[in-house]
């Protein structure tokens, strides 16, 4: 029988009640390694309760208790880091260099949240009026619930529960049924570090665990990353159940490549944000526009570099690149490649040929070019190793083509002329922007989101918008009087 992966409620795992389970495949041979239980209602009630409970207590605890826990978890990831690594290799497939980097990224938030105590410092005005004084505050919202998507098992559970939690919410995640065992293991490592029962539990599930969390009476607010179509649902269904809902969305990020750039940083570039996590980022690249009259270069030298990447197991240090997640997700990625094919756009690298060892979920770095905005691998989300190249005659163009699209994540620009950098950056309707840089992915201390389909509700998370999602202001007007002052019906004024 394979290892079951558990629910982790109250402090502790556990199998649940729901006998329903999902398997968790080895993406490197395609085995079944474990399987994940799916959370029913009842599981949904114990966690939601766990944490209602659990609330009372941390919403009152000090700052400095909160930051003393926060500190040491800080430490248990850090020495965890290779452990956490080979545990995402495992159940994601990509490379162990690639997925301790998602460790590293994860860590700095909780390094942001160790701060919690300098950022949730509120305002004050004294004599706003004689003997008044005015202030605010920011307080926890209660229970808050993260749901995540598979392809940063550890990073994006991490934007979501350490600042919740430094905030004074207790917390509910809801992780990847693809990629479960992670966030066990946060948990766990949460939990030695002194957090109280009940403050972080984590539900393993699919959607049946999302809809009971969505329209859960106790959950006060609903962070989710996942696809648009999912993204659009949560933030629906949350938003109309009377909850605070960040819902982040798929992408299709463009770079621009202008002719001035130097054209081999920007192939560089192009191979590592389009290839990197087998282009299973939501900052992938997965659009290079090439302007002007130099894209045959630009494309022969992705193309070069492309042949020379290495596909293999994420364990093999050798590897640049892993399988894909899952067996279906190869299928999908396989079929936009016939799909852009049939369509007329030139298959310069094709990674459909590429037989990886054993049974594992291959497809290899797949660059198509001359593809034009009707074709299926330009409007969709393909999620995977495939990355196309549109021609432009111009920057106006160029610009126009990102801002058409119904995506907003990231995009990058590479040029050397900093003006056109300068006009890009401001006219551009992404949320996410690089000038020379592929994947612009904000520090822990900013925030992180996009614009248009790729946000639903209007914070991004982590950093500052991160501690405004899960707190909610208060403003206080005081006065302590000498004496009584006397009935007075008028509307205050500032006397
Ligand atoms: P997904 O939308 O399939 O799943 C995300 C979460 O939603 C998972 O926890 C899943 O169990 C749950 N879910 C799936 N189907 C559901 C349904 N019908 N009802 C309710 N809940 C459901 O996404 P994924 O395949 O796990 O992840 C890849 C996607 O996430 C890509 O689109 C990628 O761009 C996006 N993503 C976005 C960001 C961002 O910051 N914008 C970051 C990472 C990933």
């Amino acid at each position: 029988m394979p290892e079951l992966v558990h629910h982790w409620i109250d402090g502790a795992r556990t199998p649940g009640v729901s006998p329903r389970r999902g398997d968790v495949f080895q993406p490197a041979t395609g085995e079944v390694a474990r399987q994940v239980v799916l959370a029913g209602q009842d599981d949904v009630d114990a966690a939601v309760a766990s944490a209602v409970k659990a609330s009372l207590d941390w919403s009152d605890s000090s700052l400095s208790a909160r930051t003393r826990i926060l500190f040491k978890f800080r430490e248990l990831v850090d020495a965890h880091r290779d452990e956490l690594a080979a545990l995402i290799t495992a159940e994601h497939g990509k490379v162990l260099s690639d997925a301790a980097g998602e460790v590293q990224r994860g860590l700095e938030v909780v390094e942001f949240a160790c701060g919690i105590a300098q950022v949730l410092k509120g305002e004050r005005s004294d004599q706003v009026s004689r003997g008044i004084d005015a202030y605010s505050l920011r307080q926890p919202l209660g229970v808050v619930a993260g749901i995540t998507p598979f392809n940063f098992p550890v990073m994006v559970p991490m934007w979501m529960f350490p600042i919740a939690i430094a905030c004074g919410n207790t917390f509910v995640l809801k992780p990847s049924d693809r990629d479960p065992s992670a966030s066990v293991r946060l948990a766990e490592l949460f939990d030695e570090a002194g957090l109280p029962p009940g403050v972080l539990n984590v539900v393993q599930g699919d959607a049946e665990a999302v809809n009971a969390l969505l329209v859960h009476p106790d959950i006060a607010g609903v962070s989710f990353v996942g696809s648009t179509p999912i993204a659009r649902h949560v933030y629906e269904t949350g938003t109309a159940a009377g909850k605070r809902v960040q819902a982040l969305g798929g992408a299709k990020n463009h770079m621009i490549v202008l002719p001035d750039a130097d054209l081999d940083g920007a192939a560089d570039a192009a191979v590592s944000a389009g290839y990197g996590s087998a282009g299973e980022r939501c900052m992938a690249i997965s659009v290079v526009v090439a302007v002007g009259d130099r894209g045959d270069e630009l494309v022969e030298a992705i193309a070069s570099r492309t042949r020379e990447l290495k596909t293999g197991p994420g364990t093999d240090s050798s590897s640049q690149m892993g399988p894909v997640v899952t067996g279906a997700a190869r299928d999908r990625i396989v079929s936009y490649v016939d799909a852009g094919e049939k369509a007329g756009a030139s298959l310069v690298v094709d990674g459909r040929t590429f037989d990886g060892p054993g049974a594992g979920f291959w497809v290899g770095p797949t660059l198509f070019d001359h593809v034009t905005t009707d074709m299926s691998v330009y409007t969709d989300e393909i999620f995977g190793p495939v990355l196309v190249v549109v021609r432009a005659d111009s920057f106006e163009e160029a610009l126009a083509l990102v801002n058409a699209n119904p995506y907003g994540n990231g995009t990058a620009i590479f040029t050397t002329d900093g003006l056109a950098a300068r006009e890009f950056e401001r006219r551009v309707q992404v949320g996410m922007v690089g000038i020379n840089v592929p994947i612009p992915v904000p520090m822990a201390y900013y925030s992180f989101g996009g614009w248009k389909d790729s946000l639903f509700g209007d914070t991004h998370v982590h950093g500052a918008e991160g501690v405004r999602f899960y707190t909610r202001a208060k403003a206080v007007t005081s006065r302590w009087p000498r004496q009584a002052r006397g009935v007075d019906l008028g509307f205050p004024t500032h006397g």
